[in-house]
């Protein structure tokens, strides 16, 4: 017997024909509805043309064969994933194969493939990924049906709203393909157990059942009459999925690799400049349509993991902001504006020419966020929740919705250029009370341009690590100098808020300003002056290779310009800044200090690009509180996770923000004396040797 086997075996020349009817309908909605998907897509904002196609489209495959992006921090839904996906994969291909030889390669060329060596390794192969489909399946129905986490249950931390639709989606999603996979497994073992030859031995699981069958007494004709059953009901069951990927949360197969592929691979990191020449109408997004094709395709990508909602803290600490439902939410309302169930008039739909802000997005949803990245960092398909709602805020801006502190701060940023409200002149006033001069770098040249930023220079508590750096890097010889009173707030967080107006009106001062200095690189212990310095400021001329004060203290302590006199012997952990860690990768160089200085370092779980959020980025920290119940504040948490280690000495930031938040936290959360806040700057001066100074340049001077 000839190792082979024939595709339509027992079906008369009518259900062939019909055969091929149903495969064109099937094609013809699956075309429809990627018709559908493409004309939606193309409501929203053009963009620039792509750069490197080739390179992205190499990333894309990469992360997408790889599953290197929906295996973090859930190894085994990752593996769950990626046996469903390469099993549906060589499954699809298995099938084109069939395809190929019976309509193409034996009728037009004459070339028959599908016997022999390559029938027996095709039926090994498909056998094989049928398997890890089913087990892939399996794994799901058990992360959903059994373990059930948090982030699938689709609670909100806003409203109350009936999600079962969700759920019943998710299942559908999973069921369809397991009966698919079910009803294979049978086609194979019936098709088997009609004469069990030999070679059929090479699908060893498709063997097994067939011998099952046998042995039940299923074989022969009866078997054969089971087998063209279960070919319709397979055939036709995998003609329904095809059709229907447009339709369903099959959608992010084709949406998930093609967002990966076009995304902003800095998306958040460094957020759009507005069009030139932007009307009122064009600032941010308030319609559906405003959004860009990509952000639109992107909600269809979206899978529901619910990672970015686990791993978002405002969401974890009481906040009315879920990422996941956001991008839900505008995936409703696009859909109900400008997708397939507008266009099939099926309910709930969503006038194109209303504004999202209050439906479906609350005004409140947006300000609490803290722009911390986690839910972009995490997201396997390459959402932008970030600049999405910055998008979304700077529309609220734009139009002075916004809280009155708010408005407040941005206006007293605007006119005395830092967020307390203090006058220009004190800005450097804290270099006063060091017992050395610091250079003023716009009238002598200095190897560095230290680029204090408004809470180093002005919160009175930070105070301390400022002038503590300050008499480091004198120690060290460094060569620096500060702009004083030239100094403006560097506007990262005013940026994030959505003033992109203030914004660049800071910026464009500062640029001026530092460019008229004589400096080889600038430093800052602020890493929001950092992020936008490092990567914001390029685009208005700014390009200057910018350092954080953890990177030069390192560069310092391993050249031997500094020598710590003892090792510091404290037991501490430390906080990863989410702009100089998720938004800068600078996630070494605080703890190679630590290190360098003799502290031993006790890691809380979250930490690195899974830390968590202060509570103070985004421009939160200017604004009211928006937190529900009475649960822990992001600071507090974190304060708790940190106690939680046992036997801390210190709390130690790097971020002068950091030090307000949890200076303040250690109180709040009733851990005082259990544990102590420490700026890595005071750690260093510390391990040197060095007395604290006593600061007075907090004290008043009466007005300036
Ligand atoms: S940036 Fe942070 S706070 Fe904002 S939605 Fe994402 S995870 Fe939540
Ligand atoms: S936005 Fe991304 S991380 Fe969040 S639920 Fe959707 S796919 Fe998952």
């Amino acid at each position: 017997m000839s190792e082979t086997r024939e595709s339509f075996a027992g079906l008369p020349e009518w259900a062939v024909v019909l055969w091929y009817v149903l495969i064109a309908v099937s094609v013809a909605v699956f075309l429809a509805g990627v018709f559908l998907l493409r004309r939606k897509y193309a409501r929203g904002r053009s963009l620039a043309p792509f750069d490197r196609p080739g390179t992205r489209v190499l990333r894309a495959a990469r992360i997408v064969l790889t599953h290197a992006w929906i295996r973090r921090r859930d190894t085994g839904a990752g593996l769950g994933h990626l046996a469903i996906f390469y099993g549906f994969l060589v499954l699809f291909a298995g099938t084109g194969i069939l395809a190929f030889q019976d309509d193409f390669a034996e009728p037009v060329l004459g070339w028959d493939f599908f016997h022999g060596p390559f029938y027996l390794g095709y039926s090994l192969f498909l056998d094989v990924f049928g398997v890890a489909l089913v087990a892939g399946l399996l794994v799901m129905a058990v992360k959903r049906g059994l373990q059930r986490p948090r982030r699938l249950d689709y609670a909100r931390p806003d409203r109350d709203e009936d999600r079962r639709r969700y759920v019943a989606g998710d299942w559908a999603f999973l069921g369809f393909l397991f009966f698919l996979a079910l009803t294979g497994f049978l086609l194979e073992g019936f098709r088997i157990a009609v004469d069990r030859p030999d070679f059929e031995a090479w699908a060893p699981f498709g063997w097994l059942l067939g011998n099952g069958f046998a042995g039940l007494g299923l074989d022969g004709a009866a078997a054969d009459d089971a087998r063209l059953v279960t070919w319709w009901v397979h055939g036709v069951v995998a003609l329904g999925f095809v059709a229907s990927i447009p339709y369903t949360k099959a959608v992010h197969m084709l949406a998930g690799p093609v967002n990966v592929a076009v995304r902003d691979e800095r998306a958040g990191r460094r957020l759009p400049e507005l069009p030139a020449g932007a009307k009122a109408a064009d600032v941010g997004y308030g319609l559906v349509t405003d959004l860009s094709w990509q952000h639109l395709l992107s909600l269809d990508a979206c899978t529901k993991c619910g990672k970015c909602h686990e791993a978002c803290p405002a969401n974890a600490t009481g906040y009315p902001l879920s990422p996941r439902d956001l991008i839900l939410d505008l995936r409703e309302a696009a859909e109900g504006a400008l997708g397939i169930r507008a266009a099939m008039g099926v309910g709930p739909l969503h006038d194109a020419d209303a504004t999202l802000v209050a439906n479906p997005i609350r005004p409140e949803t947006l300000w609490s966020c803290m722009q911390c990245m986690a839910c972009v960092e995490i997201c396997p398909v390459g959402i932008e929740h970030v600049p999405i709602i910055v998008e979304l805020r700077r529309r609220l801006v734009d139009r002075g919705e916004m809280e009155p502190l708010l408005q407040t701060t941005l206006e007293t940023i605007y006119d005395s250029g830092n967020s307390f409200g203090e006058p220009k002149r004190k800005r450097g006033r804290w270099a006063k009370d060091l017992p050395f001069e610091v250079k003023d770098i716009r009238k002598e040249p200095a190897e560095i341009l230290w680029f204090v930023g408004d809470y180093a220079s002005l919160d009175p508590r930070n105070l301390r690590a400022t002038q503590g750096l300050a008499r480091i890097l004198r120690e060290a010889g460094v060569d620096f100098g500060i702009l004083y009173d030239a100094e403006q707030n560097a506007g990262c967080d005013v940026r994030r808020v959505g003033e992109e107006g203030l914004y660049q009106h800071l910026r464009e001062q500062n640029v001026e300003r530092i460019s008229q200095c004589d400096f080889e690189r600038i430093l800052t212990s602020d890493p929001h002056s950092f992020h936008t310095l490092r990567n914001e400021y390029p685009e208005a001329g700014g390009e200057w290779e910018v350092v954080h004060h953890s990177q030069l203290l390192l560069e310092l302590l391993e050249t031997g310009k500094l020598t710590p006199a003892k090792r510091l012997g404290a037991r501490v952990t430390y906080h990863d800044p989410c702009t100089l860690g998720r938004y800068n990768g600078v996630y070494e160089p605080p703890r190679q200090v630590l290190e360098a200085i003799g502290a031993e370092l006790v890691e809380m779980p979250r930490n690195r690009d899974n830390s968590f959020c202060c509570g103070a980025g985004g421009g939160r920290i200017w604004m009211s509180e928006l937190k529900a119940g009475d649960g822990p504040r992001p600071a507090e948490a974190r304060i708790h996770e940190a106690v939680a280690l046992g036997g801390l000495d210190y709390f130690v930031v790097c971020c002068p923000k950091d030090v307000t938040m949890y200076e303040d936290a250690i109180k709040t959360s009733g851990h005082q004396g259990a544990i102590e806040l420490r700026e890595l700057s005071e750690l260093v001066l510390e391990s040197l040797g060095l007395p604290p100074l006593v600061a007075a340049a907090d004290e008043e001077e009466g007005e300036e």
